[in-house]
């Protein structure tokens, strides 16, 4: 159902109950036949690299609180990402930030009741609703936070989605993308219970690449590991991006992802601040382009833990001008009153009234 939001602009709102069926999506703002606009991609002349990209979006849901009365938060408020083959980019922010919801927006698995605005398209197309259905679990995959989407009372190797039709086909493929990812013979019989959590990772990634997706969004891949799986894990990221793929890390390590990826979008509050090249992140932060993304930088504990005072604010608590204002210490009076437009600066964009 569409409706007008209170800026005047279109918005898609959902009208079915909420559900992590993977079957019930969202759908975007663009209302398109894809049976008849789905191009031929891989024979396609275009030379762009961008093959996903989010704009100006904006997820809001209504609760209710005390009885009968509603009050709306908005956990999204203006995100933008782009995502290019041949690279990873890592979406970092605090808990809160906007991150995860981000990529059940990408899958099309939001909750039925979210009020979404902005834009999605993937492969020069807007990525509807009856898109990314057929295209989830095959061109877009998705890697998740939690080794319980495997299912407990199936036997890994039914849940890696192989392509072959015959029985052998099935099970060399199988064996093939198992070995790819250091998962011994027998593994495939096993279940999830019997595996380590780096096992269980690594079944986890040969699941989402097993049908060949183009676009990979994984959401903080590498909780629990030790150092050496978590290396291992975002290893593999990369691989997929070397061989063309485009990559989406989810994560709130930012040094874990500077050191395999090739662009930061830093969120906030909802709000993508910055997005800058991973080399900017270097020295005392002086060629990163938003204050919040230099305390970021500077908080590592190789930078001196240097903790920023305050909180980002929660969904139902924003300030009226730029978001980080309550915290930034360069603030002035137009940082109160007006959010910060997204521009382009040195190589990157910013959302900041002062970056120069
Ligand atoms: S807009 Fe103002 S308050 Fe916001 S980050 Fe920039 S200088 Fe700080």
């Amino acid at each position: 159902m569409a409706v007008v939001n209170m800026d005047g602009e279109k918005e898609r709102v959902l009208d079915r109950a909420p559900s992590l069926e993977v079957e019930e999506s969202f759908s975007n703002t663009a209302s398109i036949s894809p049976e008849k606009s789905e191009p031929d991609s891989r024979s396609s002349k275009r030379e762009s690299a961008l093959l996903l990209e989010v704009r100006d979006l904006a997820i809001s849901f209504t609760q209710y609180s005390k009885g009968l009365r509603q009050r709306t938060i908005s956990p999204i408020v203006d995100l933008n990402l782009v995502a290019k083959r041949g690279e990873v980019v890592a979406v970092v922010g605090e808990s809160g930030s906007g991150k995860s919801l981000l990529a059940h927006f990408i899958m099309g698995i939001l909750p039925g009741n979210a009020r979404v605005s902005g834009e999605l398209y993937y492969d020069g197309l807007p990525l509807t609703r009856e898109r990314v259905e057929r295209l989830r679990g095959r061109e877009i995959a998705f890697v998740p936070q939690s080794v319980q989407f495997l299912n407990p009372l199936m036997r890994v190797g039914a849940q890696v989605p192989v392509k072959g039709k015959k029985k052998r086909e099935k099970e060399k493929e199988l064996r093939d993308i198992f070995a790819r990812y250091r998962l011994a013979k027998g593994t495939e019989r096993k279940f999830p219970f019997q595996l380590s959590g780096g096992m269980a990772r690594r079944v986890l990634l040969a699941s989402a690449t097993a049908r060949g997706a183009r676009l990979m969004v994984a959401d903080e891949p590498t909780p629990g590991l030790d150092d050496a799986a978590v290396g291992e894990a975002l290893g593999h990221l990369r691989e997929l991006a070397d061989e063309g793929r485009a990559v989406i890390l989810i994560t709130h390590d930012l040094e874990q992802a500077l050191g395999m990826c090739d662009r930061v979008a830093v969120f906030y509050a909802g709000t993508t601040l910055e997005e800058a090249p991973a080399s900017d992140f270097n020295g005392d932060g002086h060629d990163l382009r938003h204050p919040y993304t230099r305390a970021l930088w500077m908080a590592l504990p190789s930078n001196g833990f240097h903790a920023v005072p305050g909180n980002q604010p929660t969904p139902d608590s924003l300030p009226e001008g730029c978001l980080f204002s309550p915290r930034c210490d360069i603030a002035t009076q137009i940082c109160f009153s007006e959010r910060p437009p997204k521009r382009e600066l040195r190589g990157g964009w910013v959302r900041c009234h002062h970056a120069a």
